[in-house]
């Protein structure tokens, strides 16, 4: 059997001790295959963002293993995680780590000189473009608006193609034109690259775009819906369907 690009197994993380002890995490298993789109929907506390974190390495569960590109990344040492993380993941996250002093297109180019590599002028033009900032390459960031920030990162974690590409609310801070654009470009990723997508979203239409939902509560994987529809997602949420 080929590995899933990405695996849960068991995985629990617990913040607080004593009365304050909450499960962000309880025990949860699941496998990503490659090449696949998942997102993750849930109420507001139900463990997504933890869910992307510890899936990402970076954060560590107390419990459960978590296999990316068949490595366990529970019980890598730091230095190797670094590279992993750096070589084969991507992250588009609400905190969009920027650096200041850096143009939107040295920001999309940042990891891959660190790592050496020669970014394609055509294809980072290109991903600017396709983020909606084909007119901003030379802005910083303190230049650039919320959303616009956030495009930046996209286009950043987008330019390696990375293997696994973990978003949190990509969309969130988009508006509609531009957060159509953001789900072509991960469509495209997982469709035309063979990468896998791990998004999570409140918005039942991002969702549609993806090959499955999984739904948390409470730290559970309550559901996990294949090919749904914007109509399904909706009613699920709603708690009917
Ligand atoms: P979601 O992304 O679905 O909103 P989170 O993964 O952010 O959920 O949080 C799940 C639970 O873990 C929540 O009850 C939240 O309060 C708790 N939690 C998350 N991060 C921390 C933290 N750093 N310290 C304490 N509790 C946390």
């Amino acid at each position: 059997m080929i590995d899933p690009a990405v695996l849960l197994d068991g995985v629990t993380r617990t913040y607080g001790d004593g009365d304050a002890k909450v499960a962000a995490l309880h025990q949860v298993s699941a496998a990503f295959p490659m090449g696949s789109f998942t997102a993750v929907m849930g109420p507001s506390g139900s463990g997504k963002s933890t869910l992307l974190q510890c899936a990402s390495g970076l954060d560590r569960p107390q419990s459960g293993a978590v296999r990316v590109a068949g490595q366990d990344i529970t019980r890598l040492p730091e230095k190797d995680l670094a590279v992993l993380r750096r070589d084969r993941i991507g992250v588009i996250f609400q905190t969009f780590n920027l650096v200041p002093s850096l143009t939107a297109w040295q920001n999309v180019v940042l990891p891959s000189r660190l790592a050496r590599r020669r970014p394609d002028p055509a294809r980072v033009r290109e991903l600017l473009r396709r983020v909606g900032l084909g007119d901003r390459e030379g802005h910083r960031p303190a230049q650039l608006s919320g959303g616009q920030q956030q495009r930046v990162a996209i286009a950043r974690a987008l330019l390696s193609r990375p293997e696994v590409l973990f978003a949190d609310e990509p969309t969130g801070a988009l508006d509609r034109a531009t957060g159509h654009e953001v789900l072509e470009l991960l469509r495209e990723a997982v469709d035309e690259f063979g990468q896998t997508v791990v998004m999570v979203t409140h918005d039942p239409e991002a969702a549609a775009r993806a090959d499955a939902v999984l739904f948390l509560t409470d730290g559970r994987i309550v559901d996990l819906v294949q090919r749904p529809s914007a109509e399904q997602i909706g009613l699920r949420l709603g708690g009917r369907a």
